[in-house]
Formats: C-alpha cells, sequence, structure tokens
C-alpha cells in the first residue's frame, strides 16, 4: 500500500507538474514580452522545484552579462551589469548545465560572490541554459540557501522549462525585431516620401523658373517673376539681382527691402546688398548670412540703417564671365537653411544662361538691325545708282567679274544701235562678235583686267571706235575694283561724230585760209624789205618808220599764219621730224637774240638771260621743232610781262633728259586757268593778253612738237603777278639710233 502511495503520490506529483507545465506553455504563447516570459518562468521555477531564488542573467549584444529578472525581487535596480565570470564564460561555450550543492566549492563562481550570491545567502545552485537552435540568450539561475543537490528529475524540469522559456525569447525577440524592422521601414517611407514630395516641389518650381526663363522675350519682366517665384519657394522677403555689366540694373521681387538706386556703382561700399554681390563674385561662391549685422566679413557700422538679416547670396556666373548676384533676403535672422538651397543654386545657372542668352539675343537684334540698314542704304544706293547711270546722257556698260554684261543703258543703245535685250546677260565675246576689229583693243583689255587686275596701274583706257556707219565713237573704260578684287568694269560711250566733223571743217578751213594769206603776206613783207632798201627811192625817216612797222607787223603776222598752218598740218598728221643732234645752246642763243630785238623794236625793254652749262650733250632732235618750241615759250614770256622785267632760259642737265626752263616774272598764270592753257585757240582774260596778238596756238604745237620728240611739257605758276612762270620742257638724251 505504502508503494502504491508512494506512486500514485508520485503520479500525483507528475500530472500536477504536466499540468503546471501546460499551464506554462500556454501562458507563454500568449506573451511576447521578454520580461513577462522570464517572470512567467521564475514564477513556475518557484512553484515547481522549491527553490528560494530564480535570477535571470541574459547575454547581450554586446556580450555582457545582465542580471536582467529576480524573483522574489530584491532592491536592486534592474537590469545590472555582473562581471566577467569564468563559469559563464565556460557555460556560453559548452551551452551545458551547471549545478551544485555549495557554490563555495566552485571557485570559477568567485568574481559573483560579492555582487550576487553573498548578499542572497544562497548555498546551492542549479544554472539552466536559455538556449535555442539560433542562440544563447542566457541562463536562468536557481538558488538555495540551504546546501541541496539537484536531482536529475529536478534539473530535467528545470530544462524543460528552460527550453520552453528560450523558445518564447526567441519568438519574442524575432517579434521585437519584425515590429522594429516594421517602424524602421515606415520611418523610411515616411521620410523618403516626405523626399520626394519635396523633390517634386523643387521640380515642379524649376520646371516653373525654367518656362519662364526660356520664353526669353522681355527679361526684366522674366526675371522679375523668376523672383517672386522664389520669394514664394524659399519664404523670402525679398529676391534680387543685381547685375554687373556696367548698367548696374537692379532686379527685385517682394518686399522693399533694398530700395532701387539709378545709376550706383556696382562695387560700391557704402550699400550692404552691393557688397554682398561684390564678395560673391570676387569669391566666386555662394554664402550664406546667418545675420549680417554679426558677421565677421563686413562691418555696416555707418551704415544708416539695415533692414535685413538674413541673406542667401549666389554668384551669376558663366564661364568667366561675371553677370551679377542673385540674393535673398529676410528680415530674421538665420531665416535661410542651407540644405535647401539647391533650387536657388539651380535657379541661379537658368538665370546666368538666361541673361547671357538675353545679351547674346541683344547683340543678334543690333547686328541684324545693322544689317538691315546697311542693305536698305545699299539697295537704295544701287537703285539710286542704276537710275542715274540709266539717265546719263553717255552710254554705260557694266561688265561683271565674269565678264558678262550687266548694264546697258539707253543713251548706249542710241549711240552703238544695239538693243540692252540683246547684250544684258551675253558674255563679253558675243559683244565683241558685232564690232569685230574695231573694238578688238578694249574687249582685249577687260580681258587682261578680269584675268589679274594688278596689270592695271590706274591708267585712263581712252579710245575711239569708228562704227560701220562712219559714227565716231569716244570710249572709256576703267575697272571696279574692291580692295584688291576685281568686280567688273564700266565703259562709258559718247557719240563724238558732230564734234569731230566740225574740227575737221575748222582745221581744213583754217588751213585753206592759212595758206591763202602766206602768199600776199609775202610780198607786203618783201616788198617793205625793198622800200627799206631804197630800191624805189629814198624814204624820208617818217615814211622809213611807216615801212619798219609795216615790215615788223607783217613778220608778226607771218608768224601767226604759220601757227595756223602748222596746227592744221599737226592735225591731219603731216608734220614730221628731221632728226639730227643739235646745239641746244646755239638755239637759245638764236632765239635770245631775236627777242632782243623785237623787245628794241617795240621799245619794251627787258632783261634776257641764258643760264646753261657749257659742255651740254648732244641732244637729238628736229632743230627747227625745237626752236619753234622755244621761240613760242621765250615769246609768251616777253608778251606776258610787263617792261623791264625779265626773262631767263635755263638749260639743266638731268638724269636721261636736258630740262629747259624759261622763266619770267610776268603776270603769271591764276590757278583756274591751269588745266585749260595747252588747249587750242585758249588765250587768257587778262588785258596784256588781250593786247597783244595771238592766236591761243603757240602752247598747244609746242606740246604737240615736245610730246613727238617724246619728251614732256608743264608749267608752275602762283597766279600771282610779279611772279611770273615757269614753262619747262625736257628732251631725252636719245642715242642716235633711237
Ligand atoms: P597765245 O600766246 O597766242 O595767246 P599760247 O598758246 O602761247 O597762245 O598761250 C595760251 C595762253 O597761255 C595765253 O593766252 C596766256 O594767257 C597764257 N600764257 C602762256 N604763257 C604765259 C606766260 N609766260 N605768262 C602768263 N601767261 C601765259
Amino acid at each position: 500500500l505504502e508503494e502504491s502511495i508512494l506512486r500514485a503520490t508520485q503520479l500525483d506529483q507528475r500530472s500536477q507538474r504536466l499540468a503546471l507545465l501546460n499551464q506554462f506553455s500556454g501562458d507563454l504563447s500568449t506573451s511576447l514580452e521578454v520580461d513577462d516570459i522570464l517572470k512567467l518562468s521564475a514564477e513556475l521555477f518557484l512553484s515547481a522545484l522549491s527553490v528560494s531564488t530564480v535570477a535571470a542573467v541574459l547575454i547581450s549584444d554586446d556580450h555582457n552579462y545582465v542580471l536582467t529578472k529576480e524573483m522574489p525581487a530584491s532592491e536592486e535596480k534592474l537590469p545590472r551589469l555582473l562581471p566577467d565570470n569564468a563559469m559563464l564564460n565556460h557555460l556560453s561555450q559548452s551551452l551545458g548545465v551547471f549545478s551544485t550543492p555549495d557554490i563555495m566549492d566552485v571557485p570559477e563562481l568567485a568574481s559573483l560572490l560579492q555582487v550576487y550570491f553573498t548578499p542572497r545567502n544562497i548555498c546551492s545552485l542549479l544554472i539552466i541554459p536559455l538556449d535555442t537552435a539560433v542562440k544563447l540568450h542566457g541562463w536562468f539561475w536557481l538558488s538555495m540557501e540551504a546546501s541541496h543537490r539537484f536531482s536529475p528529475s529536478e534539473i530535467e524540469l528545470a530544462c524543460t522549462i528552460g527550453n520552453q522559456a528560450a523558445i518564447a525569447i526567441q519568438n519574442a525577440s524575432l517579434f521585437e525585431e519584425t515590429h522594429q524592422l516594421v517602424d524602421e521601414l515606415e520611418t523610411r517611407v515616411r521620410e523618403r516620401t516626405a523626399e520626394l514630395e519635396e523633390e517634386h516641389r523643387t521640380t515642379q518650381t524649376l520646371l516653373k523658373i525654367s518656362n519662364e526663363l526660356s520664353t526669353g522675350l522681355e527679361i526684366d519682366n522674366i526675371l522679375e517673376r523668376t523672383l517672386s517665384i522664389l520669394n514664394d519657394t524659399y519664404g523670402a522677403e525679398q529676391a534680387l539681382i543685381l547685375l554687373a555689366d556696367g548698367t548696374s540694373r537692379m532686379f527685385s521681387a517682394g518686399l522693399s527691402l533694398v530700395q532701387p538706386l539709378e545709376g550706383f556703382d556696382f562695387f560700391s561700399r557704402t550699400r550692404p546688398e552691393r557688397e554682398i554681390s561684390g564678395w560673391v563674385l570676387l569669391n566666386r561662391t555662394s554664402t550664406l548670412i546667418e545675420n549680417l549685422i554679426t558677421d565677421s566679413r563686413w562691418d555696416f557700422t555707418d551704415v544708416d540703417e539695415i533692414t535685413f538679416r538674413s541673406v542667401y547670396a549666389i554668384p551669376l556666373i558663366i564661364g568667366d564671365q561675371i553677370l551679377g548676384s542673385l540674393q535673398l533676403l529676410h528680415r530674421k535672422e538665420g531665416f535661410f537653411d542651407v540644405e535647401k538651397m539647391g533650387l536657388a543654386e539651380a535657379t541661379s545657372r537658368q538665370i546666368s544662361i538666361a541673361l547671357n542668352n538675353a545679351e547674346l539675343l541683344d547683340l543678334a537684334r543690333d547686328q541684324s538691325d545693322r544689317l538691315i540698314d546697311m542693305l536698305r542704304d545699299q539697295q537704295i544706293d544701287s537703285s539710286r545708282s542704276y537710275a542715274i547711270l540709266e539717265a546719263v546722257a553717255d552710254g554705260v556698260l557694266v561688265t561683271d567679274a565674269t565678264n558678262t554684261v550687266t548694264l546697258f543703258n539707253i543713251s548706249a543703245e542710241r549711240i552703238l544701235k544695239l538693243a540692252a535685250s540683246d547684250v544684258v546677260g551675253q558674255s563679253l565675246n558675243n559683244f565683241m562678235d558685232m564690232f569685230e576689229l574695231s573694238a578688238k583693243s578694249w574687249m582685249q583689255t577687260i580681258e587682261r583686267w578680269s584675268q589679274d587686275i594688278h596689270l592695271y596701274q590706274g591708267e585712263t583706257y581712252a579710245e575711239q571706235l569708228e562704227l560701220d556707219d562712219g559714227s565716231i565713237i569716244l570710249i572709256h573704260l576703267a575697272p571696279v575694283i574692291l580692295g584688291s578684287n576685281f568686280l567688273g568694269t564700266v565703259t562709258i560711250f559718247r557719240d563724238i561724230t558732230p564734234e569731230v566733223v566740225v574740227d575737221r571743217l575748222k582745221s581744213d578751213f583754217v588751213a585753206n585760209v592759212s595758206h591763202e594769206l602766206r602768199t600776199p603776206l609775202t610780198s607786203i613783207k618783201g616788198y617793205a624789205e625793198i622800200m627799206l632798201m631804197g630800191a624805189s627811192g629814198s624814204l624820208s625817216d617818217q615814211q622809213e618808220q611807216f615801212m619798219e612797222t609795216i615790215k615788223s607787223n607783217s613778220e608778226r603776222l607771218s608768224v601767226l599764219v604759220d601757227d595756223l598752218l602748222n596746227i592744221s598740218y599737226i592735225e591731219a598728221g603731216q608734220i614730221a621730224l628731221a632728226v639730227k643732234p643739235i646745239d641746244l645752246l646755239k638755239i637759245a642763243e638764236g632765239v635770245l637774240q631775236g627777242i632782243t630785238k623785237r623787245s628794241e623794236e617795240d621799245r619794251k625793254l627787258m632783261d634776257f638771260d641764258l643760264e646753261a652749262l657749257s659742255d651740254l650733250p648732244v641732244v637729238y632732235g628736229d632743230p627747227e621743232k625745237v626752236r619753234n618750241i622755244l621761240m613760242n615759250l621765250v615769246n609768251n614770256a616777253y608778251n606776258y610781262t610787263p617792261e623791264n622785267g625779265r626773262v631767263v632760259v635755263h638749260i639743266l642737265l638731268k638724269e636721261n633728259e636736258v630740262q629747259i626752263d624759261v622763266q619770267d616774272n610776268g603776270i603769271g598764270i591764276e590757278p583756274e586757268q591751269h588745266s585749260r592753257i595747252f588747249e587750242r585757240f585758249y588765250r587768257g582774260e587778262n588785258a596784256l593778253v588781250i593786247a597783244s596778238a595771238g592766236t591761243g596756238l603757240g602752247l598747244a604745237i609746242s606740246k604737240v612738237l615736245v610730246e613727238m620728240h617724246n619728251g614732256r611739257i608743264w608749267f608752275e605758276s602762283s597766279g600771282v603777278a610779279g611772279e611770273g612762270s615757269i614753262f619747262s620742257f625736257t628732251l631725252p638724251l636719245l642715242r642716235k639710233e633711237e
């Protein structure tokens, strides 16, 4: 019976334990808090194993031993860090169970005696691991004040409770981790959503600003709108753009913390916003000013009133080009957050680009305006020129660089008897066929110039063209050159047939009359000489004087007639040179003798001098013609110099020629007459000129004769009476064979 009672008791105990364990697992399954699990486990240990104290020691993440729970609770504040311990170190490796009836027998526990066991009068100890396959969480310490050897069944029960508790802790910590993870994720999602919203807002704003800036039309309005968007975005009270382009313009939106001031000096130190602008441009970096008054970079003590405190300033720079600065202002200090200024920076870049574009646009506009003006001017010019060319009485033919005819005016049509429609657009070669040989040299000149314009030396090309119908056309040709480019040619045609015909008639008439005058003149002169010689009886003094006058006048008359004849011969091309070595000195002396005699006869006394080298080289020429030339010049000098004047003939040796100067101190030639002096029949209007007999042919003849000798003739005269004139001509030092 005793045995069956014992068994029954044992059974009873067992079923009680099972019930407790059941209850325990049930309780555990509802708990996800480590603290609850430890509490439940400790309670079970206390009731099921009759131990006096239960402690839970957990291993922290940084591998420290932490006394987390104690039952019954002591006065100690938990959790509490335990010192390092050899036994625990060993158990954390072996994952085993440890029990002892007396802790004093176990030296490995020494480090824990003072901190835990001794104050609680503990003697026997059972250590159960809180171990799952994943991790060792720590231990339960079951202890008694009495010495007690824990039986295998007690240990087994304790282990079972320990295992269940470990699993529950594992679950709890998993749950905890999951929970934390979820929390973390939620926070991250919330943060990211906020970031995205911020980014979205920034992008939207930037897009708005970009749109504003890219319209690029009225830069002033655009900048102001952009600034007010920035104000809205950052809550700034005023946004500014200060330009550094020399115009010192300022754009502003928001309040008027900074007043615009026309024409300020950009880097002036009297206004804070300008100095800040100078600073960011000098340093080429943006800056955040928390409080302008206390910022050590500036000292605005002498500035009257600064309303704003917070500034965010960004330089507007493209490459090397400094454009100005962008500034956001607020009266509150520390208003702007440097972290959030990305948008402002991006905007500043866009503004820089827009400003730059605007400048380029302005430049392009100016340029195109100028070009349009130029084009219009040119069009007006060219249509005016065209109209003028069409209207002139002379024929005009214009060719381009490819020798194609581009203009043939109405007069040209009339003069050349060709229709413009047959000529314009034609190559010059086709045109040449219409004229045959007579126009050859003219066409060849154009051809030559078009091939190499450097052949053109500034000469004027003139030619007479005789058309099949006998009309005479004077051609003047000139190239059109721009820089060193040949653009074409202009040819002017003038029909000179009537002039040529009249000229011929005049020459013929003059030649005939002169010829007819010669015979009677010769006999007048001859008879006067015979009578002077006394062939018709002696003459009274008065008669002799009259005869002398008749003789000298008939001589002068014959000179005039000779002039007239000469010019007719010259015009008719009927004059030739009889070239031989000549003695210039002798010719000059002869001429001067003649004039001296005349001056005595005229009772108009003058000095006549000859200044020449004695050993002049031999000059070849026609002595009669050279005498004519010199005589003409000396006669003029005599005629156009009042009494007691002086006439000097100089003969000078130049490099390849001999130069003869005839200098007088007479009436001179007024500048306005200079161009006409060598014209045929031209005579000056001075009283002395009119009083003297003359034809106006002397110089014209002299010029032709000099040029026939390949010499040159010219004169110098100031036109002031008394300063006289110098007429000069040259004769080349010809070798005989030339
Ligand atoms: P002419 O002497 O018969 O008038 P010329 O052809 O010799 O014709 O000269 C043309 C004009 O030039 C003269 O009428 C005169 O006005 C001017 N002239 C020529 N030589 C001189 C001179 N030495 N001094 C002043 N005038 C001169």
